[in-house]
């Protein structure tokens, strides 16, 4: 690994960032609260798609102690949409933490971030480094990828040996005066420059070191390991209706969208057929939806609604107002639903 390379990496990287950073909200601020915030909605979602829901985190809860004692159920619904709701619990969990144990004050290093639920060891190092100025790097998707084509690393990014060794070279490569200005800089070149598909490689600050432009490997690094097999399931969902009211339920237990209001579920590892339905069902006749296909990380729900007016069994449903339901904290295929079948608007 070249030595001048690893000297001259944070002025170049610092000094293209100066150029053409964008104006962020949480860039103008250091306050702990809000880069925390902005880390944890920004995880797994694009830029452009989290910013509405940080500005109204930020409005509606202007620090730490407010978003503390808000109400869970308050939480999850100001995050629908986002997915990956044990985000949003954790936020909750973790804001509730700061109040209760340090006096609502995030603590203000590297290891004692890393102690609090949700934060791992990229939004400790967030924190640390914007907050703090402490000398840690933020290795985040981008940065695997700016360094895995600047370096020529092949190590598989999905990997547990691809942590400490990105890790440990970008520890080599932070600027000790400037590792707030730094991090920002590694993970703005990845988002803008040094991107997936189309990296800006001859108007690159790194033209004439970069392993991937010289070898032309752009395509081909970052290495990933091979996705994880996706898992299908099916949803057939019982849509009770008395009156103007829905009944659903609280999901609870380890599966997907804990804590959230769905209709009662019948799942099945492979498609029913209309005899087996209506056997589920117990009637012959009913009004089906059409199938609504989501698609979650790991598994891809395809969801039929079946509409009734018959009393439910379900000891778990309850009845619920439409104006209720809109305030609920919900599925996005649920609302989806909802909104298709004028349920809400
Ligand atoms: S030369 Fe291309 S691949 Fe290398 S860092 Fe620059 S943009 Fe990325």
């Amino acid at each position: 690994m070249s030595s001048v390379l690893i000297k001259d990496f944070s002025k170049k990287i610092i000094a293209w960032y100066e150029e053409h950073k964008r104006e962020l909200p949480w860039r103008m601020a250091n306050d702990p609260y809000k880069v925390w915030l902005s880390e944890i909605i920004l995880q797994q979602t694009r830029v452009s798609q989290g910013l509405p829901y940080y500005n109204r985190f930020v409005e509606k809860y202007s620090s730490v102690r407010h978003l503390a004692t808000a109400p869970e159920q308050e939480v999850l619904r100001l995050w629908q949409g986002l997915g990956y709701y044990s985000r949003a619990r954790n936020l909750h969990k973790c804001a509730k933490q700061v109040v209760e144990n340090h006096e609502g004050n995030f603590p203000n290093s590297f290891e004692g971030l890393k102690k609090l639920p949700g934060i791992g060891d990229y939004t400790a190092a967030a924190i640390a480094s914007f907050s703090f100025k402490e000398v840690v790097p933020v290795v985040d998707g981008n940065v695997y990828r700016v360094l895995a084509r600047v370096f020529g690393i092949d190590t598989p990014i999905n990997s547990p040996k691809a942590k400490r060794e990105f890790f440990e070279l970008a520890q080599q490569l932070i600027s000790k005066e400037q590792p707030d200005i730094f991090n920002q800089a590694i993970m703005e070149f990845g988002a803008l420059h040094c991107t997936p598909q189309n990296p800006v490689c001859d108007e690159c600050p790194f033209a004439k070191q970069c392993v991937a432009k010289a070898k032309n490997l752009q395509k081909h690094l970052p290495v990933k390991e091979k996705k994880i097999k996706v898992r299908k399931r099916y949803f057939y969902y019982r849509v009770y209706q008395q009156k103007k009211k829905l009944a659903l339920r609280l999901r609870e237990g380890k599966d997907i969208w804990h804590g959230l209001y769905d209709f009662d579920l019948i799942e099945s590892a492979k498609p029913l057929s209309k005899a087996g339905l209506e056997k589920q069902v117990g009637l012959k006749k009913f009004e089906l939806s059409e199938e609504y296909k989501h698609v979650l990380s790991h598994q891809v729900i395809y969801a039929r609604f079946i509409l009734l007016t018959s009393k439910p069994k379900n000891k778990e449903l309850q009845f619920f107002s439409l104006k209720k339901i809109a305030e609920l904290p919900k599925p996005v295929l649920i609302s989806k639903f909802l909104k298709e079948y004028e349920f809400l608007k």
